[in-house]
C-alpha cells in the first residue's frame, strides 16, 4: 500500500468500516496543499481491497491534477465504496459514509461520481457539511459539456483555424449526461453532430430530438470528422483506436482517455491535437467547488469558459516545445502543486 501511495504521491489513504451498515469505504487523500481535497464518490464492486484503494489513489491524483489546472483552491481526493451484492438499507449505508467524511473534519469534501446519486449526496449531507451535488445543487454534468464546448472552440482555433464551429464536422462517443448536453450545446452552434452509443435508445432520442447522424459502434474511431470528442468511458485511446481515428483533433469529457503515456506520443506523431483530458473536463470540478463556496452563477459560466484559453496557452507551448500537450498539462499542474 505505501509503496502504491509514493508512486502516486498520495498524502494520505483512509478506511473506513461500520458493521450496522455494511460500510466498507476508501478514501484517498492526494493533496491538501492548494485547500481541502474535493472529488467524487463511487458506489462500485471491487474484486479484492487492492484493486478499491488502486482506484483511489489513481483517481485522487487526477482530482489534484485537475483542480490545479482549473485555478482551483482546492486539493485532489477520491472515495470508493465497495458496492456488495445486496445493501439493507442504502440510506444509512451512505449516512454511516457522512459520519466517516465527518471524522476527517473538512480535509476531504465529497461529490457525486459513478454509481451515486443526488439523493446519495443528501443522506451524506445528514451528517456533514463537507458535501457538494446534493440535489440542491444540482447536476455538474451540464457544466462539463459547457466546458468541452469551450475545449472543442480552442482545437478548432489551434487545428482547423476557425473562430466558429459552424459546419464543424464532431463525432460524440457516447450520449449520456455530458455527452448529449454536448451534442445540444454543438447541434445549437451549426456543427454536424455524428453520434454512438452503447445504448440504442440513447442514439434514437438524439436523432429524433437533435437531428444527429447516428453511427454504429465499430464505425466510431474510422468516421472522418474534424473533431472525435470521447464522452463515454476512459482507457479507449489505444494504439488500435488511434491507428483508426481520422480527425484533426482530440477533445472529450471522459477521464483517463489516454489507455498509457504512449498514447499521447501516437496521437501526436499521427499529427492529431489532443485536448488532455483533466483540463477540458473541469467544468464540472468548477462548478461543484464554486457552488459550494457560494459563486455566483455568472462567475462560474465565466472561469468554466476559461477552459478555452488554458487549452489555447497549452497547444501553443506544445507546438513552441514540440512536446505533447498531455506533457505540457502535466508540467504546468506540478509546477503549481510542487513549486
Ligand atoms: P454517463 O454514464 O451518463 O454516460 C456515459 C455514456 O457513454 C452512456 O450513455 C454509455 O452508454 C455510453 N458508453 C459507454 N461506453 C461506450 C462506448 N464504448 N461507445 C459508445 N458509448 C459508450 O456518464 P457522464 O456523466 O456523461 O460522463 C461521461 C464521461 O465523462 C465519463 O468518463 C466521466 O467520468 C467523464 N466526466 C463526467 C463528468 C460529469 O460532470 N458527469 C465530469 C468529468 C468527467
Amino acid at each position: 500500500m505505501f509503496t502504491r501511495m509514493h508512486s502516486e504521491n498520495v498524502q494520505a489513504l483512509h478506511l473506513f468500516a461500520d458493521q450496522a451498515s455494511g460500510l466498507e469505504a476508501v478514501i484517498a487523500i492526494h493533496s491538501t496543499r492548494l485547500g481541502p481535497a474535493l472529488g467524487g464518490c463511487r458506489y462500485q464492486p471491487y474484486a479484492a481491497i487492492d484493486s478499491a484503494v488502486a482506484d483511489a489513489v489513481r483517481l485522487a491524483r487526477g482530482m489534484s491534477y485537475k483542480a490545479a489546472l482549473a485555478g482551483l483552491e482546492q486539493g485532489g481526493g477520491k472515495a470508493v465504496i465497495i458496492r456488495k451484492p445486496h445493501v439493507d438499507n442504502r440510506a444509512a449505508l451512505f449516512e454511516a459514509f457522512g459520519r466517516c467524511i465527518e471524522s476527517l473534519r473538512g480535509g476531504y469534501i465529497t461529490a457525486v461520481d459513478s454509481g451515486t446519486s443526488n439523493e446519495d449526496m443528501d443522506c451524506i449531507a445528514r451528517e456533514t457539511r463537507f458535501v457538494t451535488s446534493t440535489t440542491q445543487a444540482g447536476d455538474p454534468a451540464p457544466h462539463t459539456a459547457l466546458g468541452v464546448l469551450a475545449g472543442i472552440r480552442s482545437a478548432a482555433r489551434e487545428r482547423l483555424g476557425q473562430s466558429s464551429l459552424n459546419g464543424v464536422r464532431v463525432m460524440v462517443q457516447g450520449l449520456g449526461n455530458v455527452g448529449y448536453a454536448l451534442a445540444q450545446l454543438l447541434v445549437a452552434e451549426g456543427v454536424e453532430v455524428l453520434a454512438a452509443d452503447i445504448d440504442p435508445g440513447k442514439v434514437r432520442l438524439a436523432v429524433d430530438e437533435l437531428g444527429v447522424f447516428p453511427v454504429a459502434l465499430d464505425a466510431v474511431y474510422e468516421s472522418p470528422c474534424d473533431v472525435f470528442s470521447p464522452c463515454g468511458l476512459g482507457g479507449v485511446l489505444n494504439a488500435d483506436a488511434i491507428g483508426q481515428l481520422r480527425c484533426a483533433a482530440v477533445a472529450g469529457s471522459a477521464n483517463n482517455q489516454l489507455v498509457d503515456a504512449d498514447a499521447a506520443d501516437l496521437l501526436d506523431a499521427r499529427g492529431i491535437l489532443y485536448a488532455p483530458d483533466y483540463v477540458i473536463n473541469a467544468g464540472g470540478l468548477l462548478y461543484v467547488a464554486l457552488t459550494y463556496k457560494g459563486e455566483p452563477a455568472s462567475n462560474i459560466a465565466g472561469r468554466i469558459d476559461n477552459i478555452g484559453s488554458r487549452l489555447d496557452s497549452i497547444f501553443g507551448q506544445s507546438v513552441a516545445e514540440g512536446r505533447s500537450p498531455a506533457t505540457i498539462a502535466d508540467r504546468q499542474a506540478e509546477e503549481i502543486l510542487y513549486s
